[in-house]
């Protein structure tokens, strides 16, 4: 892939792979209002699997027998990413887990002093126990346990190493922390991780929720930090604010950290519209890399110079995540990007005929669509009167 972003990014280059486990199928489906069938699941995780993700968390089966067969579903696909699933510190949610065929399981619990008392109305030393005891269970089953400590960034360093030293002990195999409620900065999010980094030589991942817009920022700065695995979702889907977003912090990984992923990233596009069209939450039109405008460009100065070179407003061709450049003509156009765009289409123009294109477009009613790449030709044509 040809990118072209700042010399700046590549002063400390960092080129570490990174694990990604997508959660769109569980806590994207934590979405209030989204709920995926059981075909919708498979063929997510079917585009995930194309795309190269690690694992897919496909769901939370104790939660119902659909949800259980759901799972159990997208585990029955062979797919070369490991299908995993969510439970809690429990033998119910881990036998649904087991029933369901997974390849592993995110065992979650809370140790913060406000869960503690508030959800779990407990102490750390029996949650702690509890967490041992759900691991030793998982991993007597032979299947991979992750034991993510949910409200982390909430949670003292004294109760979350308390924890993470029984799961270690206990035989799990990475250790997570989830910024709940997204509430961590990116500065935080630095110190926590290496301080975890430097006291627990074992796998540790991150899970990031965008209430404040920086679950992106917080999973790239973990990343810098030192963590193996990140779990992100399809357009950010997620409770609330949604988790970060895979197509964004796939993009980084390449493009601003020159990390070659090998993953196929030319059906980031499509599986955004898929989760978009399953989910019934629409893709804004400025998201970044997926929306319709990432690649779309108006402004005059800024299509003559695209038309030249590209890089000169793309950062990466629209290409490698299955986008296509669109050029709209309408008010904001310039006639050198006009001229060009026509001379790239076979049409030659006088000047006299394109200042008469110029004026058509600039006096076009302000509530008027703007004409794309194809509708030029046929508005030209128009405007000069000649048979197109
Ligand atoms: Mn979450």
């Amino acid at each position: 892939m040809k990118y072209f972003t700042s010399p700046y990014n590549f002063i400390q280059q960092d080129t570490r792979k990174v694990k990604i486990y997508d959660t769109t199928l569980r806590d994207g489906e934590q979405t209030p209002g989204v709920k995926f069938s059981r075909e919708q699941k498979v063929a997510i995780a079917r585009k995930l699997d194309e795309l190269g993700v690690d694992s897919i968390e496909a769901g939370f089966p104790v939660i119902s027998e659909y949800d259980e067969a759901a799972v159990k579903a997208v585990a029955s696909e062979r797919l070369d990413a490991d299908v995993i699933c969510l439970c809690r510190a429990k033998q119910k949610d881990i036998d649904a887990a087991l029933r369901a065929g997974v390849d592993g399981i995110i065992v979650f619990l809370a140790v913060s002093d406000l869960h503690l008392k508030y959800k779990l109305h407990t102490d750390l030393a029996t949650s702690v126990a509890m967490a041992g005891d759900a691991i030793d269970y998982a991993k007597s089953h032979g299947v991979f346990v992750q034991l993510s400590a949910e409200d982390a960034t909430r949670t003292s360093i004294g109760n979350l190493t308390a924890l993470f030293n029984a799961a270690k002990e206990r035989g799990a195999d990475r250790l997570g922390i989830a910024d709940t409620t997204g509430c961590i900065r990116p500065q935080g999010m630095r110190y926590l991780v290496e301080k975890l980094r430097k006291n627990f030589d074992i796998e540790l991942s991150a899970h990031c929720h965008d209430d404040f817009g920086l679950a992106v920022a917080n999973s790239l700065t973990a990343y810098e930090a030192g963590i193996d695995a990140l779990s992100l979702s399809v357009n950010g889907l997620g409770e609330r604010c949604g988790n970060a977003s895979l197509e964004e912090v796939v993009m980084s990984l390449y493009a601003l950290y020159g990390v070659d992923m090998g993953y196929k990233t030319s059906v980031l596009k499509e599986l955004s519209e898929m989760v978009s069209k399953y989910s019934g939450i629409p893709i804004p039109i400025n998201k970044a890399i997926v929306g319709p405008n990432a690649f779309r460009h108006e402004s005059g100065i800024h299509v003559a110079a695209v038309i030249k070179c590209p890089f000169t407003y793309e950062s990466y061709e629209p290409q490698a995540v299955g986008q296509e450049r669109r050029l709209t003509f309408g008010r904001h156009s310039g006639s050198e990007g006009v001229r060009e765009k026509l001379k790239s289409m076979g049409m030659q123009v006088t000047d006299k005929e394109l200042a008469e294109v110029i004026k058509a477009l600039k006096t076009m009613p302000v509530d008027a669509s703007p004409i794309d790449n194809g509708g030029l030709l046929a508005f030209v044509n128009a405007v000069l009167n000649r048979k197109g």
